[in-house]
C-alpha cells in the first residue's frame, strides 16, 4: 500500500471533526511530499532539528505540529513557523514559548500534555498541575500563547480497557474547560479507541508511513 492509500483508508474511519496529523518523524521528505500530494496538510514531528530542516525544504502551507518533548532552549528554533506545540508540560516552557511568540509577533497555539499512562517514561502534567497552570494568575500575563486543549499518550499496553479509561480521564478533565476543546490523543495502535473516547486530533505515524527504522 502507498502512503496515499494508507492516508485515505485512515481518513475514511475518522469522523469529520477529527484532524489527522501525519507523524513523519524519521521519514524522508519524499514521503512527506507523497502525503502532501494526497492532500495531507497537518504533519507532526518530535525532533527540533528534523522539524526545522523539513520546514525549510517542504511546502510552506504545511501545518507543523511539534509533538515531542520540547526543551526550553530549543523553542526559538521552531517558534517562527510552528502551528501547534502539543507537549507543553511546565509553566516554565509556556513562558519560554510566550517569549519567543512575542519576539516573532505571533500567538503560538499550545496543548498541555497530561500524564495519564502507568509508565514512568512518559512526560506530562498531573491533572492537579494542569489545573494550577490554568487557574494561575500568571497565565493571564502570557499574551503570545493560546492554550487550545490537551495532549496525552496512553500506556503502551494490550489492555484496551485501560487505554480507554486513560483517554476517558482526559476527556472528563477537559470538560471543566469548554474553551479548551482540542483533544490530541490516539496513535496508530490506539486510534480507534481514541476516536471513540472523544479525540479531536489523532497523531498517526507508522500506519501511514510504515514502521520506523531507528538503526539507520
Ligand atoms: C511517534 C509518535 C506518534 C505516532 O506513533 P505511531 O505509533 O507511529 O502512530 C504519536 N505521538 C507521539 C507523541 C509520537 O512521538
Amino acid at each position: 500500500m502507498s502512503v496515499k492509500d494508507n492516508l485515505l483508508k485512515i481518513k475514511r474511519t475518522l469522523p469529520p471533526q477529527v484532524t489527522l496529523i501525519a507523524v513523519s518523524k524519521t521519514k524522508s521528505k519524499n514521503l512527506v511530499v507523497e502525503a502532501y500530494n494526497a492532500g495531507q496538510r497537518d504533519f507532526g514531528e518530535n525532533y527540533v532539528q528534523e522539524l526545522t530542516e523539513k520546514h525549510e525544504h517542504l511546502p510552506q502551507d504545511i501545518k507543523w505540529h511539534f509533538i515531542g518533548h520540547l526543551q526550553s532552549n530549543k523553542v526559538k528554533y521552531i517558534a517562527p513557523f510552528v502551528y501547534m506545540i502539543h507537549g507543553v508540560d511546565s509553566f516554565k516552557l509556556l513562558k519560554e514559548i510566550n517569549k519567543e511568540g512575542k519576539k516573532n509577533n505571533l500567538v503560538i497555539n499550545c496543548l498541555l500534555q497530561l500524564f495519564i499512562a502507568k509508565e514512568e517514561t512518559k512526560f506530562g502534567l498531573s491533572f492537579e498541575e494542569a489545573e494550577a497552570i490554568l487557574q494561575g494568575e500568571e497565565l493571564k500575563q502570557l499574551q503570545n500563547i493560546s492554550i487550545k486543549g490537551f495532549m496525552a499518550m496512553a500506556s503502551n499496553t494490550d489492555d484496551e480497557n485501560q487505554i480507554r479509561e486513560e483517554f476517558r480521564s482526559v476527556k472528563k478533565f477537559a470538560a471543566k474547560y469548554p474553551a479548551l476543546n482540542v483533544l490530541s490523543y490516539g496513535m496508530s495502535s490506539d486510534l480507534k479507541i481514541a476516536v471513540e473516547e472523544g479525540s479531536t486530533m489523532v497523531r498517526v505515524g507508522s500506519s501511514i508511513f510504515g514502521e520506523r527504522d531507528y538503526t539507520k
